[in-house]
């Protein structure tokens, strides 16, 4: 599909069909990083309802950026790229829509009376710290707004990049209450550079499992997904739960891969290429038409996390305990944010899959 098919328009531009606005400021595409084009667009709204049969622990949603350079191969986000007339493969990976008026959007939104002050999250679609970010501090300034409105909020995401804005979110930590969770999909080297190529490395993304909560930031650990023959062999998973615990994680919680219809077809081809061994057994796991792996799969690596956290020395650490969860910010007397879907401690089956 060409640009002018595109279903929002450019800030800038004029005479397309557009979801999103009219620009409110001449703002253009930028070009200035090797093959990652940043497409501006300006935002009605900033504030997604989650859809009401959605299974999401949570009913509102910010995505700043569409499309996410970190590339990985499994996104459940991809298909979302083909509803505004891009693609997603490539396009995904290296054409991202930057909401440029999202802070702005979010106060006005914030303010108005007939907003109800709910829990925000934030990493639904795609990561908020994905690259992009460091030049456009879009979630810098949604963390700042949120924390001054005292609205609570949790993030989810792949990147150390968080660590950046570790004041501003324990400004906003003291007057609400905010989650955080990085996701970590296994430690092991080569199946993170074949499946993750844009991420920063799993040990990055523990260390700030263990600053975040050193900083009195609540901070979980997703462990998704899991991909079937790539990171799920023995000692693997369990290896990085250990991990997770012993870097002081809040939550630990586990996902298999979920092939939805427009993920497999970009998933599969990939696979084909780097390890075709293993078409047959997915052809076996994903056979069903929502692209769910099969429950008692689901529960396979359900009772390998609770067995490995089972088996894991408890922490000594004053103030909070993993076993019960309780973070810093309970013991402040602020209500925990809901979790992203993570159970303390617990892998959650069949959950459904979130982003990054
Ligand atoms: S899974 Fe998350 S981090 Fe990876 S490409 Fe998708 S949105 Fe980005």
């Amino acid at each position: 599909m060409s640009d002018a098919a595109m279903r929002w328009q450019l800030a800038g531009e004029d005479g397309q069909t557009s979801l999103l606005e009219p620009p409110g400021g001449a703002v253009s595409p930028r070009r200035d990083l090797p093959s990652v084009e940043y497409l501006h667009v300006q935002a009605k709204r900033i504030i997604s309802a989650v859809p009401p049969r959605s299974r999401m622990p949570f009913r509102y949603t910010i995505n700043a950026y569409r499309g996410c350079t970190h590339a990985c191969t499994y996104c459940f986000a991809r298909p979302t790229h083909v509803f505004l007339g891009l693609d997603g493969g490539r396009d995904f990976e290296r054409r991202i829509v930057v909401k440029v008026n999202a802070v702005e959007r979010l106060r006005a939104e914030l303010a108005d009376p007939r907003w109800t002050g709910e829990h925000i999250a934030m990493g639904t679609n795609t990561d908020p710290y994905q690259p992009a970010e460091g030049r456009y501090r879009l979630t810098r300034g949604l963390v700042e707004a949120l924390g001054a409105a005292g609205n609570p909020f949790s993030i989810l995401t792949k990147s150390s990049m968080i660590l950046r804005d570790l004041d501003v979110l324990q400004a906003a930590a003291a007057r609400t209450a905010v989650r955080v969770n990085l996701s970590i999909g296994t430690l092991d080297e080569e199946a993170w550079r074949l499946s993750e190529p844009g991420t920063p490395p799993p040990a990055r993304r523990l260390e700030a499992v263990r600053r975040l909560n050193e900083a009195g930031i609540e901070c979980g650990v997703l462990v998704a997904p899991v991909l079937p023959g790539l990171s799920d062999g023995p000692g693997v998973v369990e290896r990085t739960v250990a991990a997770c615990l012993d870097a002081g994680a809040a939550s630990v919680s586990a996902i298999l891969l979920h092939l939805r219809p427009g993920v497999r077809e970009l998933y599969m081809p990939w696979l084909e290429d780097v390890r075709p061994d293993l078409l047959d057994r997915y052809a076996e796991l994903y056979a069903r038409p929502g692209g769910y792996a099969p429950k008692a799969d689901q529960e396979a690596l359900t009772r390998r996390v609770h067995a490995a956290i089972e088996r894991h020395p408890r922490p000594a650490r004053p103030g909070r305990s993993w076993r019960t969860g309780l973070s810093a910010q309970a013991a402040r007397g602020l209500p925990s944010a809901p979790r992203g879907g993570v159970t303390p401690l617990a892998a959650v089956p069949a959950q459904p899959a979130l982003f990054p």
